[in-house]
């Protein structure tokens, strides 16, 4: 399937015709309105809707300034809407329809993107198997890496959805309680081991009342779509924090998204499978159909002052062993109600070998074996002034799935005296 539109068509483009991923764009200091994007372009769904050229199922929802009036609209109404614009923007061939659509494109570089929908909580996991498998090494020992609990249940923690942003905005180095395994007391200042978390995030798009679980094929519904996701980590803040209770300061102050939903529908052709159980997983936790994708990802480093970009790790989306399905039921099955807007970070993506690793603390194994730039920098966690961004793409036949650049800049601690 091609669009008359040239540019979504050519190779390379993150947003076919068959991507169509929702966010939220300003003009000229408008307000912020729902768009999606198409080739260039961005499509103006609050113009469309105001003259009726899409319909929704009642009162305007793309006027508002975040995707949550749409999403809650529920997956029939998601799938309509699809196809109207599947419609509006396929070369069908119909030149009346395609002069109509034509009217309500702007150009991607006229507009501001804002977060696409507004965080109603951030719960993040930890269900990469290599990931876990490196953390736990470094702080535990291979024999005692993975924790007992691990291949039993997808573990999670419930994050700060005060501090998730959109994709351009930049960050301050947090400041912390720092303690040296060696010292005998903790010293407050900036976080001198800041990292990425290269992660996946689904967003829920029909929430469940509370005291209800839902099951993984329901779980799997309620998701709207999936962004690129950087869990931006203190390491040192994290390492003399997280007993017993897990990440707290050292993962608060940051954690960005990239600005388009990608949708579960578009998706759908890059369904796989999560790999061979080690241990059988309790029954409410089966998954009846693949609920993992096929989706290759990437990190870059942009050193300050510096043009040339590193590409630190490649890796992929099917590596891991729980899917964002699995974990929405999980998160349910005590009877927590989940919201549209809700949050999930999938945990760090990391493939088998260093140069798929989706965190500084893994490729530089803690900073032993620090990475060398191709200015002839070195790192072994993040500098002021290092840009990161993560990019993903499904890989279709003649077209990809793009999420569009999840990119923050480290900018300087605050000082306080
Ligand atoms: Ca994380």
């Amino acid at each position: 399937m091609k669009s008359w539109l040239s540019s979504a068509n050519a190779t390379g483009c993150d947003f076919p015709v068959q991507n169509l991923p929702f966010g939220v764009f300003s003009q000229d200091g408008e307000d912020p309105r729902c768009g999606v994007a198409i080739g260039d372009r961005v499509l103006d769904l609050a113009a469309l809707e105001r003259d009726r050229l899409i319909e929704t199922g009642g009162t305007s929802v793309f006027e508002a300034d975040a995707l949550k009036p749409f999403m809650e609209r529920g997956p029939d109404v998601w799938e309509r809407v699809r196809a109207r614009l599947t419609n509006l923007l396929r070369d069908s061939g119909d030149t009346a329809l395609q002069k109509t659509a034509d009217r309500y494109l702007i150009p991607l570089t006229d507009v501001t993107l804002h977060l696409p929908f507004k965080v109603s909580e951030y719960t993040d996991f930890y269900a990469g198997k290599q990931h876990a498998f490196n953390v736990g090494t470094m702080f535990r020992g291979p024999e005692n890496a993975l924790p007992p609990n691990w291949l039993h249940i997808p573990i999670g923690y419930n994050g700060r959805a005060s501090s998730v942003v959109v994709s351009g905005t930049d960050f301050h180095r947090p400041n912390g309680q720092l303690k040296a395994p060696d010292a005998d007391a903790p010293t407050f200042g900036p976080s001198r081991r800041l990292d990425i978390e290269l992660e996946m995030g689904a967003v829920v798009g029909t929430g469940n009342p509370m005291g209800t679980p839902v099951t993984v094929a329901e779980a799997d519904r309620m998701i709207f779509g999936y962004v690129l996701l950087n869990d931006w980590s203190a390491r040192d803040i994290q390492a003399w924090e997280y007993q017993p209770l897990g990440p707290f300061q050292g993962k608060a102050f940051c954690t960005t998204i990239s600005p388009w939903v990608v949708t579960r529908a578009a998706l759908e052709p890059f369904r796989t499978t999560t790999p061979e159980r080690e241990k059988p997983l309790l029954p409410y936790l089966a998954e009846p159909t693949p609920m993992l994708y096929d989706i290759a990802l990437e990190v870059g480093l942009t050193p300050a002052d510096s043009n040339e970009e590193a590409v630190l790790s490649r890796t992929n989306y099917s590596s891991m062993y729980y899917s964002a399905a699995q974990q929405l039921a999980h998160h349910t099955s005590s009877g927590c109600p989940m919201r549209a807007g809700d949050l999930l970070g999938s945990g760090t993506i990391s493939g088998d070998t260093p140069d798929s690793y989706g965190s500084l603390l893994e490729m530089s194994w803690g900073g032993k074996t620090p990475i060398t730039l191709p200015n002839g920098e070195t790192r072994s966690f993040l500098e002021d002034g290092d840009r990161v961004t993560l990019r993903g793409h499904a890989a279709g036949d003649g077209y990809r799935i793009g999420f569009g650049d999840c990119t923050g800049t480290v900018l300087p601690a605050i000082k306080k005296d």
